[in-house]
């Protein structure tokens, strides 16, 4: 594997980035998210930090013109597998392939459509500079297959705008705790590696954004069922303000009694209640 002080061969065979956005007319469209990294020091730091990568399949999300996709292969990935919606990154694509042989596949599509669990060999994890406008969903569709087999993925290593990031590490009592914070953490835990200045992309975007590295949990941090924990986060901050004897309402004929069997006391808002608290909840709705 090559070290990442050096620069390796393959580097030298391809053609800096700005030009192949520029050859293959990959001007950047707001729809598809597109924020794309150029300086290939940051791209490679992102893939260091989701070492070791020389095991298994890294599963990429939106390649695009394949800034962190060389990244991931020049420190060392055995075999990337890259999902992008986008049909004109995939000739720019098709060039870096070749200059990996063996390394480097290509799937076309929307990465919300397919079932990540089946590709490549094992272990197998996600890194990507997430589409910041489905960022959110792909990474509860994710949660949904750990759900099912935490040995789907070994470690995702995502960059999400820094808000949506906070949300999914806040703690219990914080603004920024709510429904994400809590899927997440059941499954996973989490860590802030490092923030990413507007400035690093082209076009820069509106704001900061961070990259999270998420290790999934061996079993959840507590028994419950996906379905009834989504129900009642979803009820619960959605009126955030409120008690839950009455947020709770509409999952709940009674939510005094649901919550008086949860030893959890009624006059308490969604965001003073822990990970646990809100699994014992989806199991007693569930009953
Ligand atoms: N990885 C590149 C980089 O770091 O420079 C590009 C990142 S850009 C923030 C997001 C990429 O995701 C774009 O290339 C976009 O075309 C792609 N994309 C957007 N929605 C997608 C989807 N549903 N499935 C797969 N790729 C998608």
């Amino acid at each position: 594997m090559p070290s990442s002080s050096d620069t390796p061969p393959q580097t030298a065979k391809l053609p800096p980035l700005r030009e192949t956005i520029a050859k293959y007319g990959l001007g950047a469209r707001k729809a598809l998210g597109q924020h794309f990294l150029l300086d290939i020091n940051l791209t490679r730091r992102i893939a260091r930090s989701a070492a070791p990568l020389d095991q298994g399949t890294v599963i990429e999300i939106g390649p695009g013109p394949g800034g962190l996709t060389r990244g991931l292969l020049e420190e060392g990935a055995r075999k990337v597998i890259a999902i992008e919606k986008d049909s004109r990154c995939l000739e720019a694509l098709r060039e870096l392939a070749e200059a990996y042989p063996g390394r480097l596949e290509l799937i076309a599509g929307d990465a919300l459509e397919i079932d990540i669990s089946q590709l490549g060999e094992g272990p197998r994890q996600i890194v990507a500079n997430l589409p910041y406008n489905v960022s959110t969903a792909l990474l509860v569709q994710w949660l949904a297959l750990l759900n099912k087999d935490p040995s789907t993925l070994t470690a995702m290593t995502l960059m999400f705008q820094k808000e949506v990031a906070e949300r999914l590490h806040a703690v219990p009592r914080s603004k920024d705790y709510g429904r994400l914070s809590i899927l997440t953490q059941w499954l996973c835990e989490i860590s802030l590696l490092f923030d990413v200045p507007k400035q690093a992309f082209t076009p820069p975007p509106k704001v900061v954004s961070t990259i999270a590295g998420l290790r999934p949990r061996p079993k959840p941090l507590s028994p419950a069922d996906m379905p009834s924990l989504e129900r009642i986060t979803a009820a619960a901050f959605g009126q955030r303000r409120k008690m839950l004897r009455q947020s709770l309402k509409s999952v709940a004929e009674n939510p005094s009694s649901l919550l008086a069997g949860c030893d959890i006391e009624e006059t308490k808002r969604a965001e003073e209640l822990s990970v646990e608290d809100f699994c014992a909840l989806a199991r007693a709705v569930k009953q």
